[in-house]
């Protein structure tokens, strides 16, 4: 059988991710193609600047339901089998007010069903906390086993995969989509291009989707450690663009605190005011943190600032024909791109599949 060459454009969890499962065909030849790589820290680059955890947000039914799902599958098999991954197990506590659920200002980092989510049916150990139990002012909570991917380690890893597979790592720039099938290691044109450009997906020649948003994140990183739990709360008293969440990362990770969803803001630097609000909120419903003192008594390791890719209308899974190349898009995972980047990547596969059908019946 032929070879097939396909250009994977991005190399962030998504174009990582995909370019992995595509490597399970020998067939294919792969170059993965980007600006950005693992090891780099860039506000055009969001994938290290993520928690990250599996906190699904999606409605039941939907495609995103469905890749949030496939993807808690592999999660939990490397959690389980591959601690070189930097993935770990950790118990999520989800605490809501129900001025924030019924007052539509929730947090966009929680399902809209969050007090009685599909999930529960796939995640071991959901539980609804009892009353008694709940911190002060929160109305209800639930706690179940979820993951904690400690990027630093889990974009290596993915990248590691790949080179054991035999895809091949480039740098490069495009101004045009239809460019990347110029950039295959053979040298020969590629038959297929991959788009994970996240963000930039807005800016890309061939592509410039203006439903392409950011939500910027800003996150302080800590070296204290909390009690084990990764907290998120419905929403916060400090404005709709705040939320609160804590992460413990695996394999000395630190703590991560956020943080903020703010759509259309693409400022690059932290906003000390808001780091000091964030770490407030952080010991507020994480006490152990500081042992019960104050925000003083954390120890950072980094601020950082991050721009969710958010896509109006949701995640791009799908071919079209640009300038005779075709063109599987992989773009606009927002604040899910880990959570969702099995399913995304398994979607894309089974496009890349169709695409070079129809190209063997011409
Ligand atoms: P990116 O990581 O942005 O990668 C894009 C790639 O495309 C880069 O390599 C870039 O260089 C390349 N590229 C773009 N344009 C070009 C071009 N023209 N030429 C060449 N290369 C190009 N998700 C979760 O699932 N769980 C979480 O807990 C979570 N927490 C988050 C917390 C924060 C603070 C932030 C900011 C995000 C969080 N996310 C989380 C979301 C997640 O980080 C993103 O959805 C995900 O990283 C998007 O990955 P990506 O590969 O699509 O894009």
């Amino acid at each position: 059988m032929a070879e097939t060459r396909i250009v994977v454009v991005g190399a962030g969890v998504s174009g990582l991710t995909t370019a992995l499962l595509l490597s399970r065909n020998a067939n294919y030849k792969i170059t993965v193609a980007a600006k950005h790589m693992p090891g780099d820290y860039d506000i055009e680059y969001a994938s290290p600047w993520a928690g990250a955890n599996y906190l699904p947000i999606s409605v039941e039914g939907t495609d995103l339901a469905e890749w949030e799902s496939n993807t808690w599958t592999e999660l939990e098999r490397l959690a389980r089998l591959h601690p070189e991954a930097g993935i770990h197990f950790q118990d999520a506590a989800l605490f809501n007010r129900t001025k924030h659920l019924e007052g539509g200002n929730a947090s966009a980092l929680v399902a809209p069903e969050v007090s009685d989510p599909w999930y529960q049916k796939i995640v071991p150990n959901f539980k609804k906390v009892p009353k008694n139990h709940l911190p002060p002012g929160y109305d209800s909570g639930n706690t179940f086993t979820s993951v904690c991917i400690n990027t630093a380690i889990y974009l290596p890893w993915l990248t590691s995969r790949c080179l054991e597979a035999g895809v091949i790592f480039k740098r490069a720039i495009f101004n045009h989509i239809s460019e990347a099938s110029n950039a295959h290691h053979s040298g020969k044109k590629a038959d297929l291009v991959v788009n994970c450009t996240g963000l930039l997906a807005g800016k890309l020649g061939g592509v410039e989707d203006k439903n392409m948003i950011p939500a910027r994140g800003q996150t302080v990183l800590v070296m204290n450690k909390g009690d084990g739990l990764m907290y998120s709360t419905s929403g916060t008293d400090d404005g709709d663009e705040e939320v609160c969440y804590t992460m413990g990362r695996a394999a000395g990770g630190g703590t991560l605190l956020g943080g903020c969803y703010q759509k259309g803001n693409w400022d690059s630097q932290p906003d000390p005011n808001l780091a000091v609000r964030i770490m407030k909120r952080a010991i507020g419903i994480c006490p152990s943190l500081t042992n019960g003192k104050g925000i003083e008594h954390l120890n950072i390791i980094r601020h950082g600032v991050g721009l969710r890719p958010v896509r109006i209308g949701g995640t791009r899974v799908e071919k079209e024909k640009i300038n005779d190349v075709w063109v599987v898009h992989n773009y606009g995972h927002g604040g899910y791109g880990y959570q969702s980047s099995y399913g995304c990547s398994q979607a894309v596969v089974k496009l890349v599949e169709e695409v070079l059908k129809v190209r063997a019946k011409l």
